[in-house]
């Protein structure tokens, strides 16, 4: 080490001695060290072509462990006078050297990462996306109040922007508990696959104690931003809305709702903010049969945890992202475990999905300024931009549900690669593990080597036949009958029925369902012509496959909510209704561009697709084109009234 570190070596950087700051660098991730040392020293030259990451996402790590230390030395160098002077340093970096740092991380100056560097950068502190007005300072007079319906990860954030700008707002919550569907999900090793330093707000960053949160430690997350902001004493619990009926005459919705009790109320409210959820209707197949089994039937989002699978034959149907968590830890203590799968996954190579935190990361999250705003921002910008090319159809090239694109053949390429691999010593699994369907038509799943593991099981078998029939003690798969004790159903949700069960009725009565029939739609995924005020969170066609990050999306949408709102109380006028040219011509775009996307090209079955065969999930443009969009509301987009 040369002289500077020596010389810092022996002072005390605070409450640490430097020996134990250097064990905590042991363990930084490389580019946030060196990002933060860019920003820290404001010298860029830190910024080398050889400590680049891979710039794919899931690309393994190419620095050598020599590389590594290297970067350490260079980095703790040149932090180390810093550090022992506790010098403070700027929360964020100037805008030049953002962008430096930016283009080192994606190894190019994208026009994208340009757009996108400065809100993807949060530091440790602040909100800078919280409202800047107040509704008693923009219109004293208004009598403008909110009702946000569920209290998810959309929900709360809803609110919490309600509050932040002065709206007088309930949150009505079906359950007894905050947290929707991180609530709702407890089956065994449910987690996140997105890390959790990024499947947080942006303003709202926390420890965590794994790479990928559990269940629980997400409900704990949603459960403490509701309390330390403010938003329980908001919270009408163990009630649902059953309708909203917008009252033309007193320009406001009437909501009627339901307790556990069984009590009907009414409440009456001038926006409605639906943050219901896409995943928290429980799709079962409707299988000959199914009522008379005798056994267990659980679906794993309603877990039964007083069932235990000792000894027990267990039928797994379904191998989506809950299945592929559930049936690995069911395999450990059942006797056989039989898995039904109708179309294999691609798994995408996550070696840290199980993983803990190193705790001297930990620390240095929690206690180097900056360290985990810069450790997001690794994290964020290249998933927010996603590789939307590689789920984008070429019509030269010529697709296939083998690839739809030169670039979606390079992905498929790598993602059987990563299967074939695993199953050298079991070649008669390969043909059943290998997807028949071009990567990102559906979700590609996380993986660290769970799944094929346990395919390998003595008492596991894959089965590729559909479920005919059951009975009181098992299943035919095909002309294969199967005994069982328990059925375990990973068969996804009922994403493609927004917001029912709810009765929603806008101007002149009109049903919001019977507009939709199966094809939802919304303008920006948030606002409709015909129903003024009425908000969706986390509504039609605001998920992303590769190409995006679902809190940045709920960010977006509270943002243009909370913007539209403003300038509704500035106009002095009571309510805002989406013209509708403006819906028809948003609307043809998301279709016209869906079709050009590996998910609304292919014929596979998934969820990202409804009835009709036209996706009402997936947002199909880049995600730099939501958060432009949503970043301001067009006020003229509107009637005011
Ligand atoms: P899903 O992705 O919809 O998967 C459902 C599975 O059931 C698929 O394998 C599907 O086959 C199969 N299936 C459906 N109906 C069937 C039938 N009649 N017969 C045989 N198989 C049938 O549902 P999920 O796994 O619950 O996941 C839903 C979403 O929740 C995910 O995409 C993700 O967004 C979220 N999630 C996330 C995590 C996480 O972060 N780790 C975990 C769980 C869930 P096909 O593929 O052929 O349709």
């Amino acid at each position: 080490m040369t002289n500077t570190v020596e010389s810092t070596r022996a002072k005390r950087i605070g409450e640490i001695s430097f020996e134990d700051l250097e064990q905590h660098i042991e363990a930084a991730q490389i580019p946030t060290l060196v990002m933060l040392t860019a920003h820290i020293t404001g010298d860029p030259k830190v910024l080398k072509n050889e400590w680049r990451p891979a710039p794919a996402v899931f690309a393994p790590n190419p620095l050598t462990a020599q590389q590594e230390a290297q970067a350490r030395e260079y980095c703790l160098e040149r932090l180390a006078p810093y550090l022992a002077q506790q010098r403070s340093w700027a929360s964020r970096p100037t805008p030049e050297l953002l962008r430096e740092i930016s283009t080192w991380l994606l190894g190019a100056d994208l026009e994208d990462a340009r757009a996108l560097a400065e809100i993807s950068f949060v530091p440790n502190e602040g909100d800078p996306r919280a409202p800047q007005w107040n509704l008693d300072q923009v219109d004293p007079q208004s009598t403008m109040n909110a009702v946000v319906i569920g209290s998810g990860f959309s929900g709360l954030l809803a609110a919490l922007r309600l509050k932040q700008a002065g709206i007088p707002f309930s949150i009505i919550e079906k359950n007894f508990e905050v947290g929707g569907t991180w609530w709702e999900n407890t089956y065994p090793d449910c987690r996140t696959d997105v890390p959790s330093h990024i499947y947080t707000y942006s303003f709202w960053q926390r420890d965590w104690e794994t790479h990928f949160g559990r269940h629980n430690r997400i409900h704990e997350y949603l459960h403490n931003f509701a309390k330390d902001n403010g938003l329980l004493e908001h919270l009408i619990f163990g009630t649902e809305v059953t309708a909203s009926i917008w009252d033309e005459e007193n320009d406001s919705w009437t909501l009627q709702t339901r307790s556990t009790a069984g009590i009907e109320e009414s409440i009456t409210a001038r926006v409605v903010v639906s943050a219901v959820g896409q995943l928290n209707r429980p799709s079962i197949p409707n299988i000959e049969g199914l009522e008379s089994f005798a056994g267990p039937k659980i679906h794993s989002a309603q877990w039964d945890h007083t069932v235990d699978f000792t000894g027990k034959k267990v039928v797994v149907i379904g191998t989506g992202a809950s299945a592929l968590q559930f049936a690995p830890a069911v395999a450990k203590d059942a006797q056989q475990v039989t898995i039904v799968q109708r179309s294999a996954p691609w798994l995408m190579p996550m070696p840290i999905l199980r993983q803990k935190i190193n705790p001297d990361e930990r620390w240095l999250m929690e206690n180097l300024n900056q360290y985990r705003a810069f450790y997001r921002f690794s994290l964020f910008l290249p998933r927010v931009i996603g590789n939307l090319p590689s789920a984008t159809v070429d019509p030269e090239y010529p697709p296939t549900e083998v690839a739809v694109s030169a670039a979606n053949d390079a992905l498929r390429l790598m993602l059987t690669k990563y299967l074939s691999d695993q199953v050298q010593d079991r070649p008669d699994l390969l043909e059943q593990i290998i997807p028949n369907y071009p990567p990102a038509s559906k979700r590609i799943i996380c993986d660290d080597g769970t799944w094929i593991k346990t395919l390998k099981r003595d008492n596991v078998r894959l089965v590729n036949e559909g479920v005919s029939r059951v009975d009181e003690t098992g299943i035919w798969l095909g002309d294969e009958y199967v005994e069982a004790d328990i059925i375990l159903f990973g068969t996804g949700f009922k994403a493609a029925d927004f917001l029912l069960p709810m009765k929603v009725e806008g101007i002149g009565g009109q049903d919001l369902h019977e507009k939709w029939g199966i094809d939802a739609s919304a303008y920006l995924g948030s606002t409709l012509p015909d129903y003024p005020n009425f908000f969706c969170m986390y509504g039609p066609n605001t998920n992303t496959v590769i190409h995006g990050n679902l809190v940045f999306f709920l960010e977006c949408q509270a943002n243009y909510m909370i913007d539209a709102l403003k300038q509704l109380a500035q106009s002095g006028k009571k309510s805002l209704n989406l013209r509708e040219d403006v819906f028809a011509e948003y609307d043809k775009l998301i279709t016209t561009e869906s079709a050009k996307r590996t998910w609304g090209w292919s014929k596979t079955k998934s969820w990202y697709m409804n009835a009709a065969g036209r996706s009402t999930i997936m947002w199909p443009l880049p995600a730099r084109d939501y958060f432009e969009r949503t970043a301001k509301a067009t006020i003229s987009d509107y009637v005011l009234s």
